[in-house]
């Protein structure tokens, strides 16, 4: 979150912590960061913020997700928690937890033609991945293996693992810039 925040304030953004309706409806977009999905769908249905974020989506407002974030992003999720909802809107299946528990934290380089010719350095932490996904979601990088690790629809961009913590500033970019762009 705190990385989240130095990155896009170093990118020239204002930004708030959204944690009301009021706070929500003030802004432009929304990064949805990494934590425990199942925490993050809790507090936003108990802060009634689920249906005003549902609705944001689908009216075109930019998203970035990051790991928990991608998840609730989702239309689909798989070992959810019971219960546990997510926001939808990328025509996606995710897995939670699809790279193993904590110790198998790691990196990897990923070609990501979209951003350019720099590859991107990715952290994955308890990532989901993608396992498959709709007419309408595209692939923007996917691992050595195929897993696929970074979609992208329309408004929305979500990512298995965390660019804020390995310096990646190309997708916080992107995001600001359809922000910028819609304003
Ligand atoms: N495993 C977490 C979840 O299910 C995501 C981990 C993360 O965001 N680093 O929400």
């Amino acid at each position: 979150m705190r990385e989240h925040i130095a990155l896009l304030e170093r990118l020239g953004a204002e930004v708030v912590r959204v944690r009301r309706p009021e706070e929500f409806a003030a802004v432009d977009g929304l990064v949805i960061p990494g934590g425990e999905s199942s925490v993050i769908d809790k507090l936003a249905r108990m802060f009634d913020l689920q249906h005003p974020i549902r609705d944001a989506i689908a009216a075109g407002m930019p998203m970035l997700g990051t790991c928990a974030g991608l998840i609730m992003l989702a239309d689909t999720i798989v070992d959810a928690i019971e219960g546990q909802q997510t926001f939808g809107g990328l025509d996606v299946v995710v897995r939670r937890n699809a790279f193993g528990r904590q110790p198998e934290s790691f990196e990897a380089t990923l070609d990501i033609p979209t951003l350019g010719p720099e590859p991107v350095h990715a952290a994955f932490i308890r990532g989901p991945v993608v396992e498959s996904f709709g007419a309408d979601a595209t692939t923007l990088a996917s691992l050595a293996d195929g897993r696929v690790v970074a979609v992208e629809q329309e408004n929305l961009i979500g990512l298995s693992f965390h660019p804020e913590i390995s310096g990646e500033r190309r997708f916080h970019q992107r995001f600001l810039d359809r922000v910028t762009a819609r304003a």
